[in-house]
């Protein structure tokens, strides 16, 4: 994929860049992926799966620490950002950083929706959408298997 991807800009020069425009710093084989990963997790991660609501570990978590990406350890949301949405997934109003996450469009299913991947591996992480609390506005909804927690210090 990668070198087609390469092939496709070195023979049109003038095209404007892809998104992401850079490819990603944790690259895996998909069998590498598979081994490394729960079922679940890889299923989210690699295949954009979504976990049915309220099933997932985090959505009612409300320990103080950090979510990090279950595929790369990149810390990814913190609970200082997370709100209660009531869809039964773990929500946050932005991410932990402004580049720990990429979002493109994805207009599966016959919707036109923000996916939320992680920037640092790639990893399908969920969607966001407009319609969350102050103070961004932005509901950043993430499935559980997509992510592993880490307590504060105490
Ligand atoms: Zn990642």
């Amino acid at each position: 994929m990668y070198l087609l991807w390469m092939l496709a800009c070195a023979t049109a020069p003038a095209a404007p860049p892809q998104t992401p425009t850079a490819p990603h710093a944790v690259q895996k084989t998909d069998a590498e992926w598979r081994a490394a990963l729960s079922p679940e997790s890889y299923g989210i991660l690699r295949q954009k799966d979504t976990e049915r609501a309220f099933s997932g570990s985090y959505w009612n978590h409300h320990d103080a620490g950090t979510y990090l990406c279950a595929g790369c350890g990149q810390p990814l949301f913190t609970s200082e950002d997370k709100f209660d949405s009531g869809t039964g997934w773990p929500s946050y109003t932005r991410p932990a950083s402004a580049d720990a996450v990429e979002v493109e469009v994805d207009r599966s299913y016959g919707m036109s929706r923000e996916e939320v991947l992680c920037h640092r591996c790639g990893g399908h992480l969920g969607h966001v959408f407009d319609d969350g609390p102050p103070p961004t506005g932005r509901r950043y909804c993430i499935n559980s298997g997509a992510l592993t927690f880490q307590a504060s210090a105490p």
